[in-house]
């Protein structure tokens, strides 16, 4: 068993070698939504779908889907899946992983001529991360029958809409609702997925079980001081916008440490005016809160909010915060976790629980069917980048263990 494994192992990553070479660009990897590429993979995929033994299908928001058919015609379906598009100069693994590691499996059973009662859905997302147009989870949120119609006017930098961009492709985005799956047309979801962080390599774990994908909150701060001669403008009598905000962010950082599953992060900066000998009399600065669990996440924005308007007051800077995006947390399915931990078990290997701090395609499935994730170990928990690295070891182990989880799959309702 574990030799053929192995040799499985070997397909599934010299399958993400195949796809990463379906580039729209020659020096790296990029593939974003609605370009010949996004159609080639769909080909390349959809290839080795077919002689896994699915039955291949895109759907009206240019998802690959391929069925392999259970015993039980009325039986809702199993989903398994990932997404196809990348980044700009992406890594191999970030999506594909989840979406060939299953292709694999299915191979599996169809050789040894198992199949469940329910059909089993595997399905190669499209557009999770917002590369060309911005509107991000667009193929699970077509699924998950969420899809916001509004993304179809979004453009890419050269002024094409999303609702061109599909005519191009072939797509008519009027029937973009025909997508959708009925919530009661799918038993479960899962989705394997390298972590994209380094906590398992921390832990020397191959695999993770995902307990939720965290929430977020992102907000922007907007300082106003008083801009003033570098020189001659005496310490104690400065409005100082960017000492300010470097108050704030150590307050951040401070406050967002120790919760588990908690982060925050300040990812951009900026001063003004912005010269070396100019007491900066503006600063701006975006705030990114994450937290596995919603009131954590929630408590943490408000001691936020409150400090930095104490610092604000006291340093005589108006201050100004605007809340630009919020997400509620997604939690993965205690029954889908136990499958997932008796399925990691079998391969014989200890795991560990942990959030996802990154969204995926689960968090927008999970408006109509309970999910699961199960995470790989990347190297120095590197993504979103061509440095992104997994073991053909990792893969063995997570392979099988998804494998595991398919076999023993039973739907209780
Ligand atoms: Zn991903």
């Amino acid at each position: 068993m574990l030799n053929s494994l192995k040799i499985w192992a070997k397909e599934v990553l010299a399958r993400c070698d195949a796809l990463a070479r379906v580039s729209e660009s020659a020096s790296e990897l990029t593939r974003t939504f609605l370009t010949p590429e996004h159609a080639e993979a769909n080909r390349l995929v959809g290839g080795w779908m077919a002689a896994a033994g699915l039955q291949t299908r895109v759907d009206a928001v240019g998802n690959l889907i391929g069925r392999y058919a259970g015993t039980d015609p009325k039986a809702p379906a199993l989903l398994i899946g990932s997404h196809l598009d990348t980044v700009r100069n992406a890594g191999k693994y970030d999506g594909m992983l989840g979406v060939v590691a299953a292709i694999s499996c299915i191979d599996r059973l169809n050789h040894e001529g198992i199949r469940l009662a329910c059909p089993i859905d595997v399905v190669g997302f499209v557009n999770e991360e917002g590369t060309r147009f911005g509107a991000t989870l667009t193929g699970s949120r077509a699924l998950a029958g969420t899809f916001n119609p509004a993304d179809l006017d979004a453009k890419d930098s050269s002024g094409i809409s999303m609702r061109n961009a599909m005519t191009g492709f072939g797509l008519d985005a009027a029937r973009i609702p025909g997508a959708a799956y009925k919530p009661q047309d799918i038993a479960a979801y899962i989705e394997l997925h390298i972590e994209q962080g380094p906590v398992l390599e921390r832990a020397d774990l191959a695999l993770g079980i995902v307990t939720a994908i965290s929430g977020a909150s992102r907000l922007r701060v907007e300082l106003t001081g008083l801009a003033g001669h570098a020189g001659t403008v005496p310490m104690g009598q400065r409005r100082d916008a960017l000492a300010g905000a470097a108050e704030m962010i150590g307050f951040l950082e401070r406050r967002c440490t120790g919760t588990p599953g908690l982060v925050g992060t300040v990812g951009w900066i900026a001063a003004q005016p912005g010269a070396v000998n100019v007491v900066p009399g503006s600063a701006s600065f975006s705030l990114d809160i994450r937290a596995e669990k919603d009131a954590d996440r929630i408590a943490a924005v408000e001691d936020i909010k409150a400090e930095l308007t104490l610092i604000g007051v006291r340093r005589g800077l108006v201050l100004a915060i605007t809340l630009l995006h919020e997400a509620p947390s997604s939690a993965c399915s205690p029954r889908l976790m136990t499958a997932l931990e008796a399925a990691v078990a079998q391969v014989g290997v200890k795991t560990m629980h942990l959030p996802s701090g990154a969204g995926h395609d689960a968090m927008a499935v999970a408006a109509i069917a309970e999910m699961g994730m199960l995470f790989v170990r990347c190297a120095k928990g590197i993504s979103h980048n061509p440095a992104e690295a997994v073991t053909a070891g990792d893969v063995e182990l997570g392979v099988q263990a998804l494998y595991s989880f398919i076999r023993e799959y039973k739907h209780d309702r």
